[in-house]
């Protein structure tokens, strides 16, 4: 009883007693001994195909903090899932490095980003469902992600390097010479919302990809210019252009063996990266 009292008069010396250690502690960091960890996580681009000032320019590595609670709130958010961002946003919460701007990220690198911090969050083994490209049973199958390659690409004939995060590129049937530009995040949000804009068309999505590769074409760099050849190049030219470009451009390898369990269809399959790729128990 006199206990009681005490503690409901004296509120000062109450409020002591019920906060020892955080009197002697500045920040919560210093409160909490534990430590997220970090890992570096190689870049397939090895930092040589962003501008100078950029702060990945010649840089091999990149710093990411394990996943935590934080990353897992955006990653259940419904309306970030939605609006297919949720990666993007735990890439950019992940990179120690502020100034970084993820979006700016190279395609290829985030992919990297984005499995290294999948290995450490819930581990190697990815077990997903998928369906067969033969006979369409849907069937659970498991990918191991530490199997994960980076290509750091060599270049088809035809096609050169310019030095400066640009190649060219010489049209096997219109003759046309290219300069193109590997992909950031920018680039592909900017596909993602034109093929919507435009109904989401097959044909849309890759004349959208070719137009965001082009820089220039027979040393002409007028949208307009640009826009034709978009659209107009020959079959063969854009097929070229396509394989031009994957052959150019570093990435992570995620391409995995699958047999089908149903009809024993073989076949080499590319691992999903969506945002369930991080839900490993749903
Ligand atoms: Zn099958």
């Amino acid at each position: 009883m006199s206990r009681n009292r005490d503690r409901v008069g004296g509120g000062n010396v109450a409020h002591q007693a019920e906060s020892p250690v955080a009197s002697n502690a500045s920040s919560p960091e210093q409160l909490f001994s534990f430590v997220v960890p970090t890992e570096f996580v190689e870049l397939p681009s090895k930092g040589r195909f962003y501008a100078v000032g950029h702060p990945l320019h010649n840089q091999t590595t990149i710093e990411i903090k394990q996943m935590t609670a934080k990353e897992e709130d955006i990653l259940t958010s419904r309306s970030l899932l939605k609006q297919g961002v949720a990666i993007d946003r735990v890439i950019q919460s992940i990179i120690m490095d502020k100034s970084i701007d993820a979006t700016s990220l190279l395609v290829g690198d985030k992919n990297a980003l984005v499995i290294a911090s999948r290995v450490s969050g819930y581990g190697n083994i990815y077990t997903t469902n998928v369906g067969c490209p033969a006979c369409e049973t849907r069937q659970e199958y498991s990918f191991d992600l530490n199997l994960a390659e980076i290509t750091s690409g060599e270049l088809i004939d035809g096609v050169t390097d310019n030095g400066n995060g640009t190649f060219l590129a010489v049209l096997p049937t219109s003759g046309l010479n290219v300069v193109f530009k590997l992909l950031n995040g920018y680039d592909e949000k900017r596909i993602s919302n034109t093929s919507t804009t435009k109904g989401n068309k097959p044909d849309n999505l890759i004349t959208t990809q070719i137009r965001a590769m082009l820089v220039s074409v027979n040393n002409n760099s007028t949208p307009d210019a640009l826009n034709y050849v978009a659209e107009n190049i020959p079959s063969r030219d854009s097929a070229f252009l396509r394989k031009a470009y994957k052959s150019a451009a570093p990435n992570i390898d995620i391409d995995q063996h699958f047999t089908c369990s149903n009809c024993g269809f073989e076949d080499t399959m590319e691992v999903p990266l969506t945002a369930d790729f991080f839900w490993p128990d749903r």
